[in-house]
């Protein structure tokens, strides 16, 4: 069943709105307010659950006014982890301590064979997310240094092998996701915010790997992380002026990747660094998710005109600094509601 949009409705092919990703559960489905938070609901009525939520979550966004639409990633516990629990050669009962990104340690699962995925994790879900809405779907993975990172591996014992392994995986996934109607498939990499020479090395050819043949716009975000107290610790590490993204833009802005999405509204990324992509899509954060203040429009409009000096205007596509799942229901809808009001105002002077 497909649903036939009024006019008013039909999607902004100048400044498209869109979520990085994640958007909070409904109570029923998990707690909220909290990462990693276990699921409410058992075997059938979990499956259920979750798709009714992706349901509800296509449905707040497409009544907020944002034109590309996301499936909330209601179905995961956690952005990384759910992906990797359905590969093989993955032992969850084997847990070692590593670091994350650098900045915090976390119990993560072992590595103890060779890596692979039987069949797909997310298609059907993508099915059912095309079935809501005729408007352009975005679909979010994690890339594969970020997969990486969130792993302790003792079989390949070389990061490069294991994330080349993983982008195999993931142009498999992508391909099914494709195959499910997906217009745009983001890969989230807030590795490449931390690891610049791997990055420089093999990060991005993986990610190219993971692009390989695909039709389907690909995207890769690379933020400061969601708002959780390990990320606001480190923000407060950074300096007056964050230039990480002065490392990975130019790599990107040669690499084969369509869209980068990026951090902006309330950081100290200095706005310029977006000139370092010209000629790429550019996916601005201008909601910050590290805050239950609301944007106003006004807020939203300014964070976006200071981006189009370095981006050209139909390669702008305004968005949140990263995923909404750690917010409450109604500040993420309002924070929805207030960037497709703020990339209204912008469209209007542009026209
Ligand atoms: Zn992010």
């Amino acid at each position: 069943m497909t649903t036939l949009l009024p006019n008013s409705l039909l999607p902004n092919s100048l400044l498209p709105t869109s979520i990085v990703g994640s958007l909070p559960k409904p109570s029923w489905l998990s707690q909220p307010e909290t990462l990693w938070s276990p699921w409410k609901l058992n075997g059938d009525e979990l499956r259920e659950g979750k798709l009714d939520a992706l349901s509800l979550a296509a449905d707040e966004q497409r009544r907020a006014g944002l034109d590309i639409i996301s499936d909330g990633e209601q179905n995961r516990q956690h952005f990384v982890t759910t992906f990797i629990e359905h590969l093989s050669g993955v032992d969850f009962e084997r847990r070692e301590t590593v670091r994350i990104r650098n900045r915090y340690d976390a119990s993560v699962p072992t590595v103890v064979g060779e890596v692979s995925l039987d069949g797909s994790v997310f298609a059907d879900d993508a099915k059912r997310l095309r079935e809501q809405t005729q408007q352009p779907i975005k679909w979010a993975l994690p890339g594969p240094m970020t997969m990486i990172d969130t792993l302790y591996d003792d079989h390949y014992r070389s990061r490069e092998e294991l994330a080349w392994q993983f982008a195999k995986i993931l142009n498999q996934e992508a391909k099914a996701l494709e195959a499910a109607g997906v217009d745009i498939i983001q890969f989230d990499e807030p590795a490449f915010n931390v690891f610049f020479d791997e990055m420089k090395d093999w990060g991005v050819a993986a990610l190219e790997r993971a692009k390989e043949g695909l039709k389907a716009e690909i995207a890769v975000h690379i933020c400061y992380g969601y708002g959780i107290k390990a990320n606001t610790d480190w923000k407060a590490t950074l300096g007056s002026e964050w230039r990480q993204y002065e490392e990975s833009f130019p790599l990107l802005q040669q690499s084969t990747i369509d869209i980068v999405s990026l951090e902006s509204h309330n950081s100290r990324v200095p706005v310029d660094l977006i000139e370092l992509l010209r000629g790429k899509k550019v996916m601005l954060g201008a909601i910050d998710v590290a805050s239950n203040t609301i944007e106003t429009p006004d807020e939203v409009a300014a964070t976006l005109r200071s981006a189009l000096p370095f981006v050209d205007a139909h390669l702008l596509h305004p968005s949140t600094n990263c995923g909404m799942a750690p917010l409450s229901r109604q500040v993420a809808r309002d924070k929805m509601h207030a960037l497709a009001a703020g990339a209204e105002i912008v469209r209007a002077e542009l026209a």
